[in-house]
């Protein structure tokens, strides 16, 4: 398989193909970058369908960890690793160890911790073999409700900058996913007094926010026509595509999804048509940025960092009016030269 002539490589500085026979192990870890620090970013448990498709996850993920850590401000460089494998079938003690050996051999180039597929009991065999895992029970926790803390800020900035006001209040705000992140983010916008319309394809995620928030359902199709201020994707990727572009009927987009834009090009459309998108690893960074107060934990510090995503955001926006080019250009833009400013 080649690696170095994809796509999504993109001088990438390490990629490490991990097996271990006895306990069915096969994994990637991809390391981006480590100007700014340690390449931190966490491992994904997912049954791809070919071993190129697995390394091209990574590949993708570890650059949005580089850029997301970047813009947040953080003293770390991106990174992401991909266990090949059922998640529901899978696991096993062996396998977690396995897995923490390879990151122990990196020596701390490279720092896991949980992403989809992945649960702080695995992380805690992981972190049986190597001290490099990130995000452990008992520190620094669960970072859905501080990722949806930072989501609520940056809707709040991006509010501010297209609709002339950061009071959430009578704002019409769609939230599609309404999982760790969607549900604390609903019940921060639902205080703020915005009305609701959500979906989810789970019936118990979407019945628990319809009743502790009074917010509107609607089906998981219907929710790209609706009419709002404010559409918030916190599902899946790619949500913003040559199919939903042509329904979207909001002034902004910005939620905690990573990946919206199905394409970069999406993002020059999207300008074009006035809707203000703020970009995804800006806005959704609250996670991380909490994962890097692990060490004696401090919970307002944490969330005084995440404060700063609104300033972040700002700051986007204002350039991307200023130079009349779309937000998601920009931000790339300003975290690549962070990164280049780093190593010199
Ligand atoms: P989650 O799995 O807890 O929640 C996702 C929710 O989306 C679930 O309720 C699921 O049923 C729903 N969903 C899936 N497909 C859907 C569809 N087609 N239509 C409507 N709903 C659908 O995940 P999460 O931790 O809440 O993360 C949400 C998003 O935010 C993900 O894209 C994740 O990568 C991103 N993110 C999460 C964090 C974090 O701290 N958890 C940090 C950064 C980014």
């Amino acid at each position: 398989m080649a690696v170095f002539n994809l796509r999504a490589y993109d001088s990438h500085e390490q990629v490490v193909f991990c097996r271990d026979v006895d306990s069915g192990l096969r994994a990637i870890i991809c390391i981006h970058n480590t100007n700014l620090g340690p390449a931190v970013g966490g491992c994904r448990m997912w049954d791809y369908n070919s071993d190129e498709g697995a390394l091209i996850d990574a590949l993708r993920l570890s650059r949005g960890m580089t850029y997301k850590n970047a813009m947040a401000g953080l003293k770390m460089g991106g990174g992401k690793s991909v266990i090949i494998g059922n998640s529901k079938t899978m696991k096993s003690e062996e396998l977690f160890r396995a897995f923490g050996r390879f990151v122990d051999k990196l020596s701390g180039k490279y720092i896991t911790a949980e992403d989809v597929g992945i649960n702080p009991n695995d992380m805690a065999i992981v972190n049986k073999e190597t001290s490099h895992v990130l995000g452990l029970e008992g520190k620094s926790g669960d970072p859905s409700p501080v990722t949806a803390y930072g989501v609520y800020k940056g809707i709040k900035a991006a509010a501010k900058h297209k609709l002339g006001r950061d009071d959430l209040d009578g704002l019409k705000i769609s939230v599609q996913g309404l999982g760790h992140v969607g549900y604390y983010l609903c019940e921060h916008l639902k205080k703020e007094g915005a009305q609701l319309i959500v979906t989810d394809i789970n019936q118990d995620n979407l019945d628990r926010v319809v009743n502790d928030f009074g917010a509107k359902e609607v089906g998981i199709n219907e929710i790209y026509e609706q009419e709002v201020d404010i559409y918030a994707p916190c599902a899946l990727g790619a949500t913003v595509n040559d199919n939903t572009l042509k329904r979207l009927n909001t002034k902004i987009i910005a939620g905690a999804a990573n990946n919206q834009l199905a394409e970069d090009r999406h993002g020059d459309i999207l300008m074009q048509r006035g809707i203000l998108y703020a970009p995804d690893y800006v806005i959704n960074a609250g996670g991380i940025i909490n994962v890097n107060f692990e060490e004696n934990y401090d919970q307002a510090k944490a969330l005084e960092k995440v404060d700063e995503i609104y300033g972040t955001l700002t700051e986007v926006f204002e350039a991307s009016d200023a130079e009349g080019r779309p937000t998601n250009v920009i931000a790339d833009e300003i975290a690549r030269r962070r990164v280049s400013a780093a190593k010199q």
